[in-house]
């Protein structure tokens, strides 16, 4: 079955994307759990965590800086924001294309 995420990259599936480049994108989750809720991918198809290897380092790296990017456009950087990454069933991933979950604009405990 394809991917919704990949779908997403190529534009065949729907998405409000609040940024693109050559390799990352990040777009608002369908079901926010925050005022804002937005999920950073690779554009390329990792599965999970347990799917990484030697040559994804940088790319994953991306992802923060991505994260760095969104932060510093939506002035958070103060207030804080927290990532959640799921792997497995078992760890509550749903979809398996690797992401980073961004939420903000809620009180996180510690
Ligand atoms: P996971 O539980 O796999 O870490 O998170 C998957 C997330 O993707 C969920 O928060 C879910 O709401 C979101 N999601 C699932 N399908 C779609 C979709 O088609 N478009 C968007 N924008 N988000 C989706
Ligand atoms: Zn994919």
């Amino acid at each position: 079955m394809a991917c919704i995420f990949c779908e997403i990259v190529a534009r065949r599936a729907p998405a409000s994307i609040v940024h693109e480049d050559d390799e990352t994108m990040a777009f608002k989750d369908i079901h926010p759990q925050a005022p804002m809720h937005v999920l950073v991918i690779p554009k390329l198809h990792i599965a999970s965590v347990n799917d990484l290897e030697e040559q994804h380092i940088a790319l994953m790296g991306k992802l923060f800086l991505v994260v760095k990017h969104l932060a510093a456009q939506w002035n958070i950087v103060a207030q804080g924001y927290r990532l959640r990454v799921h792997v497995g069933r078992g760890g509550g991933q749903l979809i398996d294309h690797i992401h980073m979950h961004l939420l903000s604009g809620r009180q996180h405990g510690a």
